[in-house]
């Protein structure tokens, strides 16, 4: 699988949603119990996060589940001021990007890591969480 230079849906979280999700509903099921997932096409192996039902690289349906863990490099941050509908109780919060390799996760910081002690290339590990509004989620801090 030819490796993309630039991600561009990083610009994207916060005011897109999971649309199109009959098959990928079950990644808010694991969600409930902990676990942030994505999904890898059993027919070429691409991967996908946040999940999808079809890869739009070899345009198969076969995916299968796998789960986010380890550490990620922290490739990009910054923080948010203003935030989309639904999050302004949380501001200012920051979103990062993290790194595994053969997949990125976007997502936000915890509340206990601090802004400062952000730097790039730092390891940084994907744990669930409950947002205040009650939304389940994922944040982004020091294994
Ligand atoms: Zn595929």
């Amino acid at each position: 699988m030819a490796k993309k230079e630039v991600d561009d849906r990083f610009k994207k979280f916060g005011t897109v949603s999971f649309t199109a999700i009959t098959k990928t509903n079950e990644f808010i099921s694991y969600l409930e119990k902990g676990k942030v997932m994505g999904t890898r096409c059993k027919e070429c192996a691409a991967i996908y996060f946040p999940p999808r039902s079809d890869c739009s690289q070899c345009l198969h349906s076969n995916m299968e589940w796998f789960e986010v863990s380890g550490t990620g490099r922290l490739l990009s941050f910054s923080e948010l001021k203003y935030g989309p509908v639904g999050f302004e109780d949380d501001l200012p919060y920051t979103i990062a990007l993290l790194d595994y390799g053969d997949y990125k996760v976007f997502g936000r910081i915890s509340k206990d890591t601090h802004y400062e002690d952000l730097n790039v290339g730092m390891e940084l590990k994907t744990e669930f969480t409950t947002l205040p509004n009650g939304q389940l989620s994922y944040v982004f801090k020091r294994p």
